[in-house]
């Protein structure tokens, strides 16, 4: 179904966990290219490549625009003509809870970088390797291309009920309306966009408090990205594929 996937941020939490479900399928995609900022520290990462000869471990700073060129053209002389099926945006930061009277525009600035400009950017990056595995064939999914981009509930506008929060929360707010964008941007190029909760998690980022971990939620969201279709285009995804509020 799906031949290439793009995992950012792999070297723990999520993106560690999606490689990992992904090279346990029965059948695997036959390229993984699992991004992470520093190779020598990925361990964990190194560890699953070096078992599954279908992962490719690719460095990459998503706050170094001017190297998102190397990157595409790193997986592009895997790929070829085929194209890259799928395209997750997972990496992110947080900050800690802020109220209104404590927020600094640092926060911000920096949140909304990696946050949102950067599945932005790197998504413009791909497309012509998103294309390319898009042409020629019909309907919506991963057979053919989509975009997912990792996003959280607290950046639903419908579900705000504690307040504060403003650098994590209006950077996946706006990330979310860049999913809406990009799916009606890209709908005619035959590539699926859509945003993905992936529940509260037991990561570094979610806290031992968290009550999925890691594998529940990177099982579910496996699934959920494999069954995608038309009517996914522009959704707004827990990891268990229900449809979550803007
Ligand atoms: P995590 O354990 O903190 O991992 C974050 C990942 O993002 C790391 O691999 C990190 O790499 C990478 N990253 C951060 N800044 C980067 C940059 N500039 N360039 C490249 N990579 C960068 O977090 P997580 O829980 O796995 O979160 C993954 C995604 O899920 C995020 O988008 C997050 O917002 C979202 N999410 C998580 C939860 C949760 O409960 N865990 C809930 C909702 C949404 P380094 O190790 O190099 O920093």
């Amino acid at each position: 179904m799906m031949r290439s996937i793009l995992i950012t941020g792999c070297n723990r939490g999520l993106g560690l966990g999606l490689v990992q479900h992904l090279t346990q399928l029965p059948n695997p995609p036959e390229k993984i290219f699992a991004t992470c900022r520093d190779i020598n520290k990925a361990e964990k990462l190194r560890e699953i490549a070096d078992k599954s000869k279908n992962v490719y471990i690719i460095k990459a700073d998503l706050k170094d625009f001017k190297d998102y060129a190397r990157v595409v053209n790193e997986v592009s002389s895997h790929v070829g003509d085929a194209g890259l099926n799928v395209l997750f945006n997972n990496a992110g930061v947080a900050t800690k809870f802020t109220r209104i009277g404590m927020v600094k525009a640092e926060q911000m600035t920096e949140t909304y970088l990696v946050n949102t400009v950067a599945p932005i950017m790197f998504t413009q990056a791909f497309l012509p390797l998103l294309k390319k595995a898009a042409a020629g064939k019909q309907g919506l999914g991963v057979h053919r291309a989509a975009v997912i981009n990792m996003t959280s509930i607290i950046g639903s506008i419908a579900e705000n009920k504690m307040g504060g929060f403003y650098p994590y929360m209006c950077s996946k707010t706006a990330l979310n309306a860049a999913t809406k964008s990009m799916s009606i941007d890209l709908e005619a190029d035959g590539i699926l966009v859509a945003c993905m909760h992936p529940g509260w998690v037991k990561t570094d980022m979610g806290g031992n408090n968290a009550p999925l971990d890691i594998d529940s939620s990177c099982g579910d969201m496996v699934r959920t990205v494999m069954g995608l279709t038309e009517k996914d285009n522009g959704a707004f995804l827990q990891h268990d594929g229900t449809t979550l509020p803007w």
